[in-house]
């Protein structure tokens, strides 16, 4: 599977997409309220089938007629993203982790919708139909395998993109052999690897935000309603999406660089969420689940391998060198010695050890060659 992603040229006809970006938004939050209501009659959680049974039924109704504008598949969609979100919720409450349900959202703040065989069809050239309208968007590379679906998506500022995801022909990419790796991801550094290497990740965001309180200070001096509060909204935005940008920039070439590297890559399998209720905006701003998907990407295209160590593994607390487990280290302790063996241990070097060595065995040891001599012991 490929994506591709494109964004339409600038036109009045835009407008019919933002329509019906609101309507898949109106439709999500009627979907969330009968989850709710569901809830509270029963006690049980809404089956998607039976949701989406109900909804058949829905979309006869005068009311929401409208929600046949966007067809059914669109809808279907919205039905079961939602149902993912749920699984989701409920698998975090088992393993004791708060994340929020799924839960309403402002129409202006939904995003997009997607559509999967039928509603679209691509032209020749630059063009394409989305729902009988003909939209251009700017090719920036051809579009290989079959698509599978195609999701039309929004950013803030009123932009839309087109995501097409396409079936491509397996050039299975045989794995290499050579040096393999384990990432402990952090706040203090973006990430540490096994064999010592240390990289900071800049924080985009914090960089900028002298100039991000400015333009928000021209913005409160605005007039409500105003051409020139419309204006400095804008620069705001644009100002916003630049550190996007910059950050997602950076990423790729970290992960290219890694995934090049080395040819098997140990991670941690992270909860953002949970990360986030416990760090902060920190998180999001380092961005470090972006970086992972970028990472699984990168690695495929070479021939890499990403291996995933369970979330409750505990690899900073454990002596890469004898196993022994310290019963509490607190997060501000960056080196440590074993009380056992007496090694004495940096913090994340040690943890990306041990998720190197935990990744590793679950691949039986096959083709692992350790980075550097004796992590394996
Ligand atoms: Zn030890």
């Amino acid at each position: 599977m490929k994506t591709y992603r494109f964004k339409l040229y600038r036109s009045k006809k835009n407008k019919k997409l933002h329509r019906l970006i609101d309507v898949a938004g109106r439709i999500y939050n009627h979907l969330i309220a009968l989850h709710k209501r569901y809830y509270r009659l029963y006690g049980k959680h809404l089956n998607v089938n039976k949701l989406m049974q109900h909804m058949t039924k829905l979309k006869k109704r005068r009311r929401f007629v409208f929600w046949n504008q966007l067809g059914s598949q669109a809808i279907q969609d919205i039905a079961q993203r939602i149902e993912r979100n749920y699984k989701l919720f409920f698998k975090n409450q088992k393993r004791g982790i708060k994340t929020a349900p799924p839960s309403f959202k402002k129409i202006k703040k939904y995003k997009s919708f997607t559509l999967k065989q039928t509603g679209y069809k691509l032209l020749e050239g630059n063009k394409i139909i989305i729902m009988g309208n003909v939209y251009k968007y700017s090719k920036s590379r051809n579009i290989e395998g079959k698509i599978k679906t195609l999701t039309v998506k929004r950013d803030f500022l009123g932009d839309i993109y087109i995501h097409l995801t396409c079936e491509t022909e397996e050039t299975a990419v045989e794995p290499r052999s050579g040096k393999s790796v384990g990432l402990d991801f952090g706040l203090k550094q973006f990430l540490t690897t096994s064999d010592g290497k240390i990289i900071e990740s800049p924080l985009f965001f914090k960089q900028s935000i002298k100039e991000i309180r400015k333009l928000h200070r021209i913005l409160s001096r605005k007039k409500k309603g105003s051409n020139n509060r419309k204006k400095a909204l804008i620069t705001l935005a644009k100002a916003y999406k630049k550190i996007t940008n910059r950050r997602r920039d950076y990423h790729f070439k970290l992960a290219k660089e890694l995934a090049e590297e080395y040819t098997i890559i140990c991670i941690e399998d992270l909860n953002i969420n949970a990360m986030q209720k416990m760090w902060g905006r920190k998180i999001s701003d380092l961005g470090h689940g972006q970086f992972v998907n970028i990472l699984k990407h990168q690695c495929t295209k070479v021939g890499t391998m990403v291996v995933e160590i369970p979330r409750f593994y505990p690899s900073s607390k454990t002596c890469s060198k004898c196993g022994y487990v310290l019963e509490e280290l607190s997060l501000d302790v960056r080196s440590w010695a074993c009380p056992i063996c007496g090694a004495v241990h940096d913090r994340d070097v040690n943890a990306a050890i041990n998720i190197l060595r935990v990744g590793a065995s679950t691949l039986g040891g096959e083709g692992v060659k350790p980075a550097s001599a004796g992590i394996l012991r």
